[in-house]
């Protein structure tokens, strides 16, 4: 099959049987939810930019395994040119969509299995990688959405899985069968998982030897018996619903990814599917492995989401009547400044790849924690400018319905016109959409998504080399390694 139409992936969502609870009822079918509905449309995005000829160069590639055209979002980074189109991707994707398009951690934990895979059957002599590539070959024919699970509930922050009041605080296997595993526990924050064809499990951590029974890495179709879906609410997600007039914020997609608590009531899982199991030395590379490409991707996609903020400000300066003064605009600069420094800094990673022993390509670690702390940073610096700049008004504007009520329309309309060349509805609709989207549910998503901002801390000092530093620091200042014939001072 090629790569499927926006349609074709609304289509393959009613076939499947997702069970999935939306502000706690059970619903029938996710392609039917007004909940979902938003989400499903972003990711359909991700499906029709593929087909359109000038946007192919990034929205699509050339498997490694069979030759043929494939989704970007199924794809193998072969090299620093695959790392450097997934980012330009999801720029892109971000300026069309303005929020998150949920398909990147199923990339990148497509990735990680490839990489590690390979790396256990090196240590153990097995077949993971094998049984990968045909899993692999099977995604990449039928171009399906996967999402990653990583994250487990984790319980007390300070104990190892097994020291656990509840042991199912970590996914885990508790039951080996001659034809597979059975699994129990739950993933948080799952991005996407609601409306993907395949949830890629992967563990949430290192593990120690006694730990084996929490090794787990496996793909289970979304609608398995045993999973369900717990739907996660978002700021000002109601307001979809409510209507479809000046309020809605971002109106056709989500904000963030439609993220869902994922439970695994004792799912099982044939050996086809399985990538690692009770393997506890590959645990850390696998989580490594993965949030090390997923942490340079937020130089992508924030800055695409950034580029639609920054365009809502500047009209909302419009609107106001600022937007010739200087200093409003050296803010909007600064805004363009702290966007374009993350994606600098997410190429760059991209561009200094190497490969790993399966063949694949990694991005720079210590640039890639570097973008993703930024991030943790710069997605509030530049709401902040968006608050600032937009006025009062983001916090206290009255409802769609203060318009439709002939009684005070007129005093609603009147009172916030402000540059009169724009409607009072102009300025509310920009409002709205700065207020939706540099809301706690996009801030959050930026502190935390791929990591809270110690785990980068982590590994930018591990990746330092402070030895080499102060010997390079000793050098400079000891060193007697200068030009000859020169009136330099003797030390
Ligand atoms: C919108 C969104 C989408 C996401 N999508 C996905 C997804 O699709 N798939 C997926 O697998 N994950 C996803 N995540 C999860 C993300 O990776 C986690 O949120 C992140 O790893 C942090 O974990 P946590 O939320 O459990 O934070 P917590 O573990 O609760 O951390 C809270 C704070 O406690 C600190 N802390 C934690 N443990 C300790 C300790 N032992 N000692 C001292 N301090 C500690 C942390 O540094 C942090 O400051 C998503 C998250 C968000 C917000």
């Amino acid at each position: 099959m090629a790569i499927k139409t926006s349609k074709e992936y609304v289509e393959s969502l009613r076939e499947l049987q997702i069970k999935a609870y939306v502000g706690g009822s059970k619903i029938d079918c996710v392609v039917d939810h007004p909940a979902i509905a938003p989400h499903i449309n972003t990711v359909a995005k991700t499906y029709e930019l593929a087909h359109m000829p000038e946007h192919e160069e990034v929205m699509t590639a050339r498997s490694h395994l069979t030759g043929d055209k494939i989704h970007r979002y199924t794809h193998i980074f072969q090299n620093n040119e695959d790392l450097v189109k997934k980012i330009q991707m999801l720029r892109l994707l971000g300026q069309v969509t303005g929020t998150c398009f949920q398909r990147c951690v199923g990339l990148d934990a497509l990735n990680a299995m490839y990489a590690t895979s390979y790396d256990a059957d090196q240590a153990h002599g097995g077949n993971y990688h094998e049984r990968f590539i045909n899993y692999l070959k099977m995604i990449q024919e039928k171009d399906l959405m996967l999402a990653g699970a990583m994250t487990d509930p984790k319980g007390h922050r300070s104990r190892r899985p097994l020291e656990q009041e509840d042991p199912d605080q970590y996914v885990r296997v508790v039951e080996r069968r001659e034809d597979g595993v059975v699994i129990r526990g739950a993933k948080l924050h799952n991005t996407g998982g609601i409306n993907s064809h395949e949830i890629l499990v992967l563990p949430g951590t290192g593990l120690r030897d006694d730990e084996k029974d929490y090794a787990i890495a496996c793909a289970i179709p979304a609608d398995a018996e045993g999973v369900l879906f717990i739907f996660g609410r978002q700021s000002n997600d109601s307001r979809k619903m409510e209507g479809c007039g000046v309020d809605l914020g971002n109106p056709r997609f989500g904000v963030v990814g439609g993220e869902a608590l994922v439970v695994f009531e004792d799912v099982f899982v044939p050996h086809a599917r399985i990538f690692l199991n009770g393997e506890v030395e590959q645990c850390a590379t696998m989580v490594n492995n993965f949030a090390t490409w997923h942490r340079a991707n937020y130089g992508g996609c924030k800055a695409g989401n950034a580029d639609v903020l920054i365009g809502a400000t500047a009209k909302t300066t419009q609107i106001l009547g600022t937007d010739r003064n200087s200093v409003v605009r050296d803010k909007l600069t600064e805004m363009v400044h702290l966007t374009e420094t993350n994606y600098g800094t997410a190429i760059a990673s991209s561009a200094q790849g190497y490969k790993l022993p399966c063949g694949s390509q990694m991005v720079n670690p210590m640039l890639a924690n570097v973008t993703k702390q930024n991030i943790t940073r710069s997605v509030y610096s530049v709401g902040r400018l968006a608050h600032d700049l937009a006025g009062g008004y983001l916090a206290t504007m009255p409802s769609e319905e203060s318009f439709n009520n002939p009684e005070i329309a007129k005093y609603v309309e009147k009172y916030h016109v402000a540059n009169p060349e724009y409607t009072a509805e102009d300025r509310v609709k920009m409002g709205r959409y700065i207020e939706n989207m540099t809301s706690v549910t996009t801030m959050v998503e930026a502190m935390h998504g791929a990591g809270s901002p110690q785990a980068q801390r982590i590994v930018m000092l591990g990746q330092s080399e402070l030895a080499e530093k102060i010997k390079m620091a000793e050098e400079v200042i000891d060193g007697t390694n200068d030009a000859e014939g020169i009136a330099l001072r003797k030390l």
